[in-house]
């Protein structure tokens, strides 16, 4: 998963990626604090855990949609109706889900805070 946080000389959004999935696993991997390095000015960012959030990937919607587009475009002219009209559905359907179990994740690991003293 991707996390978040700001940096505190440049305000900029800065990501980082991680295995853990909450608080706790992130508090366990970095301690209470994160140690990042500013990708727009370069300063050593510390972040309390609690203060760094995820969010869902949007490229997976985007990519998603686009590719279902093409799909959609191509078959449109290849297959018969009936298989379009099952077929379309399903194609938007998949990146959807898919940014749907992102978004819960995200707001999953939002929801819980840890005590860092
Ligand atoms: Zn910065």
């Amino acid at each position: 998963m991707k996390l978040y946080f700001y940096c505190s000389s440049c305000q900029e959004e800065n990501s980082f990626k991680t295995k853990a999935k909450d608080r706790f696993e992130l508090q366990k991997e970095r301690g209470n604090e994160i140690n990042e390095r500013c990708k727009n000015c370069g300063t050593v960012v510390k972040r309390r855990i609690n203060r760094v959030h995820a969010k869902p990937n949007k490229w997976l919607l985007i990519i998603g949609s686009l590719i279902g587009i093409v799909i959609t475009f191509i078959i449109t002219f290849s297959l018969p109706l009936i298989i379009i009209v099952f077929a379309v559905p399903a194609v938007f359907g998949i990146p959807f889900i898919a940014w749907k179990a992102e978004d819960k994740k995200a707001s999953a690991f939002n929801k819980v805070m840890v005590s860092d003293g």
